[in-house]
């Protein structure tokens, strides 16, 4: 392994609520099925903040976190011929066993042997190191080829993207229908224009605070409605004509929005609630005839499964998803603790902050 050196900068939580950049973490090998990448991009998301506080239970400390990641392949494992050094890749960061039942239908983010490493199991960045660093070992099973032309800063959306139009389609979205988006995040954002890529009509995107939904100019939506509550529901299909709409997507990850979510959809509509991926929220003020009576479909939303960031990576190649906006925030992974600040205190409207740890070393 020429020109890699031996140790290398990293982000450590060294346990619960502490954060440390470390100057001397080992560079890992590629083990079998593995590719060793140098990170050139790489952001923050509010799950780190989970992830730090110690509320994911598969995370182990000290850990590397990062889950949001681009980079080049420098080395690969004895066994690996579908990767070579050189090539850039894009990290999914759910990679299952590949043999439970629930992975043999591709669907890697409900693996039945989570956490388990010795089955090949790996939540990237959650259960095993992550691309908060200069380098690291992942199973090439994660890593998609960046499409050409495609910068390294889009190419650490691979995960995101792949969430995104995953909700959309479990929204089963056909051309032309009205579609509503609950939650003015980078998800939201996201899920606006894969819902215009494919071909949705009107899209009304509702959040909770004005200054936070004026970020999201740009991205394709059609209205902009801030709101609490059933003000905010009547709002919303005021905008849509006085009609409920035909697909809800929900990333606001509230019992609020999830509520919302439900009361939006016309009847016979389909809701998609993809937000509250932790534990401890209800739901509740939902008459149970709305779902029923109303012909509903509502579904969960997790994560995203084996494949799918790949055809997400394609809509960003071809300008149908632009990602740029999103990154409101740049620097080298040197000055970690001021990108960190920066992401937890949403300073200067802070959405994705972005690491490039490739670059430090010149
Ligand atoms: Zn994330
Ligand atoms: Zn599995």
């Amino acid at each position: 392994m020429t020109g890699i050196p031996d140790t290398m900068l990293a982000v450590v939580m060294a346990e619960p609520n502490r954060l440390e950049l470390r100057r001397n973490v080992p560079v890992p090998g590629p083990a079998r099925g593995q590719a060793l990448l140098r990170i050139m991009s790489s952001t923050i998301c509010a799950t780190d903040q989970k992830i730090l506080a110690g509320q994911f239970p598969g995370t182990k400390f000290p850990h590397i976190p990062g889950h949001e990641f681009a980079g080049q392949v420098v080395a690969v494992g004895p066994d690996v011929d579908e990767l070579r050094p050189g090539d850039r890749v894009g990290v999914e960061v759910h990679v299952g066993c590949g043999r439970c039942a629930r992975c043999l239908e591709g669907l890697y983010q409900l693996c039945d042997s989570y956490g388990r490493t010795d089955k090949g199991h790996a939540h990237i960045g959650f259960t095993v190191p992550g691309g908060l660093a200069e380098y690291v070992a992942v199973p090439v099973k994660a890593l998609h080829k960046l499409p050409e032309g495609l910068s390294w800063d889009e190419g650490a959306f691979t995960d995101n993207i792949g969430i995104a139009l995953y909700a959309v389609e479990r929204g089963r979205l056909a051309a032309g229908e009205s579609v509503v988006v609950i939650g003015p995040g980078a998800f939201g954002a996201l899920a606006v224009q894969v819902a215009r890529a494919l071909g949705a009509g009107q899209v009304v995107m509702l959040g909770t605070r004005r200054e936070r939904l004026e970020r999201m100019r740009g991205f394709g939506a059609d209205e902009l409605i801030d709101g609490q509550g059933d003000e905010a529901i009547a709002k919303v299909r005021q905008a849509l004509g006085g009609r409920g709409a035909d697909v809800v997507i929900e990333f606001a990850g509230t019992s609020e929005a999830a509520r919302q979510a439900i009361l939006l959809a016309r009847r016979g509509g389909r809701v998609v609630l993809a937000g509250s991926t932790g534990l401890g929220r209800d739901l509740s003020g939902v008459d149970l005839s709305t779902i029923v009576r109303g012909h509903l479909d509502v579904c969960g939303s997790l994560a995203n499964p084996k494949g799918i960031s790949g055809r997400g990576l394609q809509l960003i190649a071809r300008g149908s998803v632009d990602v740029t906006p999103l990154m409101t925030h740049h620097f080298p992974l040197d000055e970690f603790d001021e990108a960190w600040a920066t992401f937890v205190e949403r300073r200067g409207g802070a959405i994705r902050v972005m690491l490039h740890p490739g670059n430090d070393r010149g």
